[in-house]
């Protein structure tokens, strides 16, 4: 499916949705909240939000299961949490961030890391919570191509041959893995991420989003980045850290070493998606090598902005 058959009123409902988020986590920038907490909020509600492929609405394993992966950095400090493999955490980005913040851990998995979410006093859902009829769909999809897909884009993991139904934001596969990045009045950065990772994976398959480093970075020296992807490729590039360590080492800014990473080094390995990303100065880069990427942006004292496509609905106001 085009970007023509994507009906205006489906776009619409992602410009809405993020444009609320947006104003939420601008409202705690512009009341004193650090970017750690306007982070973590933006991410919560994009776990709640069935549009999105993370929490409610989480694409489906090849086992018809959920697992859940997501991260969270403090730029200021470098501390990180992460969980991967959940599928009964309602949300996964509140365990994650428990684990930087109340374990002498990173990366807690599976039902480790549910056990650990459950001593912190997070809410635990049954599986089934997180699905929807359109990931359910999907999977159907993407079992009859036998591929695992990506999914605001078309083309399979197998990106050597891809699937014969592909096609650049296909309805069923549109719907992306979710980020935020902040920077806050204190001049700290954060960064978060959260997804149910690749339709059709194979159980146990963890993506680059919990790694920190491949698809979930921030420092305050650099920047803060998010990544959504092929998050194989995106592991073997350590991606966000890519970014940030171009701008420490080769002093260029962050979004020549955004652009440099996702158009140019990611696809020597055919990887596909993109990431967001922050700078101490508050320079956004928003780039991706697919056809669209849901994203949206805002500063405190402006209206929040949302794009899904490279150029035409670029800058959408509410
Ligand atoms: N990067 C995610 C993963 O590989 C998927 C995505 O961003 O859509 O798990």
């Amino acid at each position: 499916m085009s970007r023509t058959q994507i009906s205006a009123q489906q776009n619409a409902a992602y410009h809405a949705a993020l444009q609320d988020i947006l104003r939420a986590a601008q409202q705690l920038l512009a009341g004193g909240g650090s970017a750690l907490d306007a982070v973590s909020l933006a991410v919560d509600l994009l776990e709640d939000c069935p549009l999105f492929n993370a929490g409610h609405g989480a694409v489906f394993t090849h086992a018809e299961t959920h697992e859940l992966d997501a991260a969270i950095m403090d730029g200021a400090t470098l501390r990180a949490g992460a969980v991967a493999c959940v599928s009964r955490v309602r949300r996964p980005l509140r365990a994650a961030r428990a684990v930087m913040e109340h374990s002498e851990h990173v990366l807690l998995v599976a039902a480790g890391a549910e056990a650990f979410a459950q001593e912190q006093g997070l809410e635990l859902v049954s599986p089934d919570y997180f699905s929807t009829a359109a990931r359910r769909e999907q999977l159907q999809r993407a079992l009859a191509t036998a591929t695992a897909v990506l999914d605001h884009d078309g083309a399979s993991l197998l990106f050597r041959e891809p699937a014969a139904n592909a096609s650049p934001l296909d309805e069923g596969q549109k719907l992306g893995t979710v980020g935020a990045v902040a920077l806050d009045a204190q001049g700290n950065l954060a960064a978060a991420t959260s997804t149910g990772g690749m339709t059709n994976k194979r159980p146990g398959r963890v993506g680059d989003s919990p790694l920190i480093g491949a698809g979930t970075y921030a420092d305050n020296r650099t920047a803060a980045v998010s990544c959504t992807g092929t998050g194989e490729m995106f592991i073997r590039m350590a991606t966000a850290y890519d970014v940030c360590a171009r701008m420490a080492y080769g002093g260029v800014s962050l979004d020549t070493a955004a652009r440099e990473v996702v158009m140019k080094a990611l696809p020597t390995i055919g990887g596909r998606g993109g990431l967001i990303a922050v700078d101490g100065r508050g320079n956004l880069s928003l780039r991706f090598n697919t056809e669209g990427m849901y994203r949206g942006w805002a500063r405190v004292g402006e209206t929040p902005l949302s794009a899904i496509y490279a150029d035409a609905d670029e800058g959408c106001a509410a």
